[in-house]
């Protein structure tokens, strides 16, 4: 028998939850299908939390672990500490939070399918019929991630552009500052981005992530942060490994009756390739739209999102020149100087702040959604 919804999401991490979560609460009959067998399974995310994602969402305190600072080393290891006063990261417990924040979404009303994949969807009169399961809906999201089928379905745009990220998980003693986040710049090792020690909840976490097309070698993260803090390499405890988009948002990123958030609309940092907050401020902001617009005739949610989705414009430019201009000895020569410190702290500490970037759309552009692809 066919069960019909208001709202469908694809994707049950962090955008697709926060989404259905909102939507439920705001009275839509919301039902959310992803293919991992449960929530917080196969994890692929460090999933640090900027302050400003933890003031989205109020977690519970023992699957988040503060963190007050960052240690940024240049390739020679030579260090600055970066702190700024009332400023945190939270390291998470992440398959406990999505654990957590799955209960609290199914509390909310909403209808859960893990072990259920999206094959497809197709407009029927005024509703989307999902292939395969018996399901139609009024409106879909797709929070499907960096490589979304629900984009490719409905002709959406695709995130073309990636960095390749691992991770393991080693046993939380050694040397290294518990309460500080270690990020390492070396080209070398890690190109296009960094290599990375967060002490977190129950495990050190060591990673890196490189431009795609270079094998990002994780037994020389390890070996480099072991040299930093002593740590105990012997026994992996979990290894986490995923694509990040840092090709800025995807144009278009809805069409009739459709839209993505999260990964899937690639609303990910080119600079610092986090994500987690922008699928907790944009999952909640469509699911919003959605509910105005289907309960109170409200605008067309991707008009809406269109002036909301960050652009990026500065950060992609400060991407490029990091990936082609900056050298690791040049990288060594400025790390002690009070301007790369300087710029360092609006990376880390400012996401939302100077280099927030040039808006998508501060006039909604038609360009930026497709027609009906009926
Ligand atoms: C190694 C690594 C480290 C990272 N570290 C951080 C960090 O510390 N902090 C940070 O902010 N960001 C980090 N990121 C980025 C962050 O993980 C993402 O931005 C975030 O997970 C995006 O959430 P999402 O809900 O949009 O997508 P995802 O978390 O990717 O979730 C997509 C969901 O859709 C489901 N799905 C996909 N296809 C289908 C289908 N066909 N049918 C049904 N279900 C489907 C998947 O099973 C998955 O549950 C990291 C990424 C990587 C790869």
């Amino acid at each position: 028998m066919t069960t019909d919804y208001d709202l469908v999401v694809v994707g049950g991490s962090f955008a697709g939850l926060i989404c259905a979560r909102t939507a439920a609460m705001r009275g839509l009959k919301v039902a959310v299908i992803d293919r991992r067998r449960e929530p917080g399974a196969a994890v692929h995310t460090t999933g640090i939390l900027v302050k400003e994602a933890a003031e989205e969402i109020d977690l519970p305190p023992d699957v988040v672990r503060r963190i007050h600072g960052v240690r940024l080393y240049g390739p020679s290891l030579a260090s600055i500490d970066l702190a700024e006063p009332g400023y945190y990261f939270l390291a998470t417990d992440t398959a406990r939070l999505l654990r957590w924040l799955a209960l609290d979404t199914a509390m909310a009303g909403a209808r859960l399918c893990y072990g259920t994949s999206y094959r497809g969807a197709c407009y029927e009169e005024d509703r989307l019929r999902l292939r395969g399961v018996d399901i139609t809906t009024r409106y879909l999201v797709g929070a499907d991630g960096a490589r979304s089928a629900v984009a490719r379905t409905f002709g959406l745009g695709l995130n073309n552009q990636f960095l390749q990220g691992i991770e393991a998980h080693v046993p939380l003693d050694g040397d290294m500052a518990p309460n500080l986040l270690h990020c390492v710049l070396n080209r070398r090792l890690a190109p296009g981005y960094i290599a990375w020690a967060v002490p977190g909840v129950e495990t050190l976490q060591v990673g890196l992530a490189a431009a795609r097309g270079v094998k990002p070698d994780l037994d020389a993260a390890l070996a480099m942060m072991n040299r930093i803090g002593g740590i105990d390499t012997s026994q992996v405890l979990e290894r986490r490994a995923g694509l990040i988009p840092c090709g800025g948002p995807v144009r278009p990123f809805a069409t009739d009756r459709v839209l993505l958030v999260g990964d899937a609309a690639g609303l990910v940092s080119p600079l610092t390739g986090g994500g987690i907050y922008n699928a907790f401020r944009y999952g909640r902001r469509a699911a919003q739209a959605v509910s105005d617009h289907l309960l109170d005739h409200g605008p067309e949610p991707s008009r809406v999102l269109a002036g909301e989705y960050p652009g990026y414009g500065a950060k992609l430019m400060m991407r490029r020149a990091m990936d082609h201009v900056v050298g690791d000895r040049l990288v060594d020569m400025m790390l002690k100087t009070p301007w790369f410190a300087e710029a360092a702290r609006q990376i880390y500490f400012r996401p939302r702040g100077l280099l927030r970037g040039v808006k998508l759309a501060s006039a909604f552009r038609p360009s930026t959604v497709s027609r009906a692809a009926r």
